[in-house]
């Protein structure tokens, strides 16, 4: 029968290759939650709306079409048919996701979008999906839900090894501003970051991926 796990906790916890690889390994489809809320923060930033004005973007927030691949091996993310997996990782979004996914219209019109991925995914054998409220909100019946935490220290410098290039800030600067968006993620009122009763609480600080890897794997199969 099809299997549900959800996978949250803040930024730099491993959440993304974690679940990438966990649902490659059962053959379960894989959806990245904060994908979404990139893109639609992407899209609003290309098309002029204030992302420090709430109302505008719940105006806004039904107009672009937000389509996701849930291949494990092969995620990809498309708005209005156009490949938005480079745009939805610059800085600019990163900077002003949470403000945009903290609209109850973007997080309801999202989260309808993510239950039906899901059942969908749930006639091919199930999913694996990953963000910050699918334990408590999203999908609150799923099979198995994991919370992944690590130290800011843990999590700052794994974020800055992933960053290239001119966008390689320094540690301190990384770590800040992941600080912060972990703070906004999770003080915000509709669905914040949070861990769900029933979730199991993983701290990768001292483990290596492949370790959290077997780790998920084995809650799924037990
Ligand atoms: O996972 P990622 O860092 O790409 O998520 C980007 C942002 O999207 C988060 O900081 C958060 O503001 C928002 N998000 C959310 N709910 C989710 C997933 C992501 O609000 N389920």
């Amino acid at each position: 029968s099809a299997v549900t796990v959800a996978i949250d906790g803040p930024s730099g916890t491993g959440k993304s290759s974690t679940s990438k690889a966990v649902a490659a390994k059962l053959g379960l489809r894989y959806l990245d939650t904060g994908a979404q809320y990139r893109a639609i923060t992407w899209w609003m930033i290309t098309n002029g709306i204030d992302t420090d004005d709430p109302q505008a973007i719940a105006l806004a927030a039904g107009k672009p079409a937000i389509v996701s691949g849930t291949d494990p091996s092969a995620p990809t993310i498309t708005v209005d048919g156009q490949d938005a997996s480079g745009p939805i990782r610059t800085q600019e979004v990163t900077s002003k996701v949470s403000a945009v996914s903290a609209v109850p219209e973007v997080r309801a019109l999202i989260t309808d979008l993510q239950r039906s991925i899901a059942a969908e995914a749930a006639e091919a054998g199930g999913i694996v999906v990953e963000g910050r409220d699918i334990g408590t909100t999203v999908l609150p019946d799923a099979d198995l839900k994991i919370f992944l935490t690590a130290s800011a220290e843990a999590r700052a410098a794994r974020r800055s090894g992933e960053l290239r290039g001119k966008e390689a800030a320094d540690l301190a600067a990384t770590k800040e501003a992941l600080v912060k968006r972990d703070a906004a993620d999770s003080g915000r009122k509709t669905s914040p970051l949070a861990k769900a009763g029933d979730a199991v609480e993983v701290d990768t600080t001292e483990l290596t991926l492949d370790q959290v890897i077997e780790c998920v794997v084995t809650l799924v199969e037990e």
